[in-house]
């Protein structure tokens, strides 16, 4: 997966803003913040989109969002609240073909999402 952006991250080839990370995660500031806080939580295994997920790699997912709840409370932003959102596929807006679970938070979130 060397064309993928995330995975030359996972890779240490290209440094994001990182926030957290162990064995199976890694969490780095959005380059293009869309709220005051806006973070991704990617799998360091290469997932391409939320299609390609097998039932094998559902622990990971349960990681991605436990990962989100730890930074939020440890931020001070749980109790105020946040968004998780994961885009799939081009009508969606996925860009980066690499799951990844945005955390936004840091100002009232409209709904519905655009
Ligand atoms: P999506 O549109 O759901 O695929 O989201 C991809 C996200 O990755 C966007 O919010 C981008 O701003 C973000 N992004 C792309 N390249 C980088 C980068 N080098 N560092 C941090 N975030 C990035
Ligand atoms: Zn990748």
């Amino acid at each position: 997966m060397s064309e993928c952006i995330f995975c030359k991250m996972v890779a240490g080839e290209i440094r994001p803003d990182v926030i957290y990370e162990d064995d199976d995660v890694l969490a780095f500031n959005d380059i293009h913040p869309q709220a005051p806080t806006h973070f991704l939580v990617i799998p360091k295994t290469h997932i391409a989109t939320l299609n390609d997920l097998d039932e094998a790699q559902a622990p990971l997912v349960g990681k991605l969002f436990l990962t989100a709840k730890r930074i939020a409370a440890d931020r001070g932003f749980a109790g105020p609240g946040y968004r998780t959102v994961l885009n799939c596929n081009a009508q969606a807006g996925q860009t980066v073909f690499h799951v990844h679970l945005h955390v936004l938070a840091g100002r009232l979130m409209g709904w519905p999402p655009g």
